[in-house]
């Protein structure tokens, strides 16, 4: 089902699916490992399996396709969200249940935002470290508590968990604006991290704070 920009407001449709979304971030290319596209079809299929409906940037490009389709491939459910000078770029999935056309990338930051209860980020470029690190600072600054989880795939997000580390130890993360993030380096334990997270939330609801941006 295609939404166009007039659709796109802060309520979930009527027709959204009930159970949880997870906000996938990550790259638009494949990268140069193929273990990356393995693990994206690897997070798919284990989405799809544990009843996870996918919320990711809509487009059939790089890692962010291979997740998509085999989400589907999987008998799940996916909602794109994309901006509409992106559709020709990044080649819009046929197939998702749900497509949002929006008129900004920052309506799609807050659409995928929204509509998540869970960010997981696999390998990616600026695209995938810009959206990540804002879901970061919204936590840090308690506008939500949804699980933030890096997949870890071969190292790959090491060198920004060492940049966080230095931070720490430089005094600018610190006591009162403290980073809570999951790290996992196999698929398999994603969705256990995630119901383990989601368990020590208070109940949805109470919890996310969107409506205070
Ligand atoms: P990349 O990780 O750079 O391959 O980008 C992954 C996804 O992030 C693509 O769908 C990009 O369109 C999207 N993206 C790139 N820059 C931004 C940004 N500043 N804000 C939100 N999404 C972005």
């Amino acid at each position: 089902m295609l939404q166009t920009e007039a659709a796109a407001t802060s309520q979930r449709p009527a027709e959204s699916r009930p159970g949880r979304n997870v906000c996938v971030y990550c790259g638009s290319g494949p990268g140069t490992d193929p273990v990356f596209a393995d693990m994206a079809n690897e997070l798919g299929r284990s989405m799809a399996r544990s009843g996870l409906g996918l919320v990711y940037g809509g487009g059939d490009v790089g890692l962010m396709g291979i997740v998509a389709r085999a989400v589907l491939d999987g008998g799940g459910h996916v909602t794109g969200i994309i901006p509409d000078f992106l559709r020709r770029r990044e080649n819009m999935l046929d197939g998702a249940q749900e497509t949002v056309v929006v008129p900004d990338m920052h309506t799609r930051k807050r659409l995928m935002f929204e509509r998540a209860d869970a960010f997981v980020a696999l390998p990616g470029g600026i695209g995938t470290l810009e959206e990540l690190v804002e879901q970061m600072t919204w936590a840090q600054l308690g506008r939500h508590t949804k699980p933030i989880l890096l997949l870890d795939v071969e190292g790959f997000w090491r060198p920004l968990m060492d940049l966080l580390a230095h931070m720490r130890m430089k005094g600018f993360i610190r006591p009162g604006l403290e980073l809570s993030y999951l790290v996992a380096e196999q698929v398999k334990d994603v969705v256990p991290m995630l119901e383990a997270a989601w368990a020590r939330r208070p109940p949805a609801g109470d919890a996310y704070l969107e409506e205070r941006f």
